[in-house]
């Protein structure tokens, strides 16, 4: 080979990989992108609620938060809290169920306030394998609810990442909630920590693409106004807002309003925008808004910090506990 030649291969490959570095995105871009589409895939086949593909998605959540370095909490020193019980399903009456709640803790630093607890939440599960619809029958979830789970995943690795925060903070990832909360339920008559030392509980759902509702950069937090939570994130940089759907009876409709009855301060952060693709085969990788996904986690990152280290005690509204 000429010199000349290997000269220009030379520069070719510099002049690539310079290109290449400047257009590589950020170490959190692609830990979401990532996620995400291990969690959407179509080999995942949609997670239907306690099904083996619901277990696969537990397993890859435990094993990010073993790499992450948050503690387990779950069964027998592990990360998974194995649900097998009879249930009381909506029009079916009582069945047994077997499903599984994926458990991390990262404890806190101040003796008098690691007793406190954050928890942080979202569903693993969505509807499996189902009646195709334009030819595709796996019902991917891709933002019901994969984006909560990598949302839940960001914040426990920004979490990890720095000093520990004084306060304890749980996540969460329930199986099952879209045949009725199997999950909550069993979590909430065997919970990790007492439940009376949860001071608050955010569930992430539906934050893959941006609701034309409210503004670009907002999400929206379920049961606004029945808790003095919200407003107090917003004051410490949550771009957060009363959801702009009041008609479709959010607060009640995901893991939280299980534990918001239960008396636990426990609200729903999304920018679900009705769009078409809910709970159909299309609610895929491909209509997710990475940029937006990415700047929603990112939005809530600061306030979360704040919370897991504040006194803040949030409380509810008179007569807006459900
Ligand atoms: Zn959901």
């Amino acid at each position: 080979m000429a010199i000349r030649i290997k000269l220009f291969l030379f520069c070719s490959l510099f002049c690539f990989l310079t290109a290449a570095s400047t257009e590589q995105p950020s170490a959190d871009s692609r830990q979401i992108r990532g996620a995400l589409e291990f969690l959407a895939s179509d080999a995942m086949q949609g997670r239907g609620s306690g099904s083996h593909d619901e277990l696969l998605a537990a397993t890859y959540l435990a094993s990010q938060l073993r790499e992450i370095g948050i503690q387990p909490a779950g069964d027998d020193g592990g990360y998974i809290q194995n649900v097998s019980a009879e249930f009381d399903f909506y029009r079916e009456g009582k069945k047994q169920w077997n499903t599984r709640n994926v458990i991390g803790k990262l404890e806190g630093r101040d003796e008098k306030m690691k007793d406190q607890v954050i928890l942080l939440t979202a569903h693993m599960d969505h509807l499996g394998v189902g009646k195709p619809v334009d030819g595709d029958n796996i019902y991917n979830g891709a933002d019901d609810d994969a984006s909560g789970c990598v949302a839940v995943l960001q914040l426990a690795r920004a979490l990890a990442r720095e000093k520990a925060p004084k306060r304890t903070v749980l996540f969460v990832f329930f199986g099952s909630e879209e045949t009725g909360g199997q999950g909550n339920q069993y979590f909430l008559q065997h919970p990790p920590v007492p439940l009376k030392n949860i001071v608050a509980n955010l569930e992430f759902e539906m934050i893959g693409r941006a609701d034309t509702s409210v503004k670009p950069d907002e999400l929206w937090l379920t049961g606004f106004d029945r808790s003095n939570l919200g407003p107090e994130l917003a004051k410490h940089g949550a771009k957060l807002v009363a959801d702009p759907h009041p008609q479709q009876h959010f607060f009640q409709r995901s893991d939280n309003y299980a534990l918001a009855k239960q008396g636990i301060i426990a609200h729903t952060v999304s920018s679900f925008g009705l769009h078409k693709d809910y709970h159909r085969p299309s609610d895929d990788v491909a209509h997710i808004d990475f940029n937006h996904m990415e700047e929603a986690i990112h939005s809530m990152l600061g306030p979360v910090k704040w919370l897991a280290d504040s006194e803040f005690k949030p409380e509810w509204v008179e007569g807006k506990k459900p």
